[in-house]
């Protein structure tokens, strides 16, 4: 067999890989997903619809589809999302028109969500992509209070729930393939990519594409 027929049996890009990246909100996860998509080809990021008030420098379409609640419930009674959520008292929820649109143009996925959407998705499954959960840690609680307040976007209070939140996040942990703990923003990045490389490098089973 030629070695570009050997290049047929492993998945490849386009076969729906979607990374599904979890947890704590001031992990970092942001800014290490912002790079693993520049460092990657055939990745993009999963635009999810909130009704969270866009922060500074954030953009619509971009970051988030920023809608009003009244459109947000609208989606749900339509089943637009295949999974949502209230979050800190906002909703968020990743439309399945956005993931089959993205899959069917042949590109690998990113989902950034939280933990109670990445245990739904792990539940539910998503038809036509290969879910690969990644658990996005920072290296402790403390360590995580500390960037939410260099953040500077958030009250004292706002950041002790967030810290009371991300503490229920790491409960979740067992539902995850991965572990990446943001010690450095390099190393995390690192070993993202190395995620999506060795996902990339699976030998295709008979039965199954992916
Ligand atoms: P932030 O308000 O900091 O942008 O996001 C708060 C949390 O909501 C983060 O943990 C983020 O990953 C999560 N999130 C963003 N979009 C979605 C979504 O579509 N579904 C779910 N379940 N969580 C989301």
């Amino acid at each position: 067999m030629s070695s570009s027929g050997l290049a047929a049996r492993r998945r490849g890009t386009g076969s729906g890989l979607a990374l599904v990246v979890s947890g704590p909100s001031g992990a970092g996860k942001n800014t290490a997903i912002d790079r693993l998509l520049t460092d990657t080809p055939d990745l993009v990021y999963s635009v999810s619809h909130t009704t969270r008030p866009p922060r500074p420098g954030e953009e619509d379409g971009v970051d988030y589809h920023f809608v009003s609640t009244v459109d947000f419930d609208r989606m749900v009674a339509a089943g637009a999302f295949i999974e949502h959520v209230i979050y800190l008292g906002d909703q968020y929820g990743t439309s399945e028109c956005e993931i089959t649109r993205l899959a069917a143009k042949g590109f690998d996925i990113v989902l950034n969500i939280d933990t109670q959407g990445a245990c739904e998705l792990r539940r539910v499954g998503v038809p036509g992509t290969v879910l690969v959960f990644v658990f996005f840690a920072p290296p402790s609680l403390d360590q995580l209070g500390e960037r939410l307040r260099a953040r500077g976007s958030e009250s004292e209070a706002a950041i002790a729930e967030r810290l009371r939140v991300a503490s229920r996040e790491i409960e979740a942990l067992p539902i995850f393939d991965y572990l990446v703990i943001n010690d450095t923003i390099e190393n995390a990045v690192r070993e993202l990519s190395a995620i999506v490389e060795a996902e990339r490098l699976r030998v295709l089973s008979v039965e199954s594409n992916a």
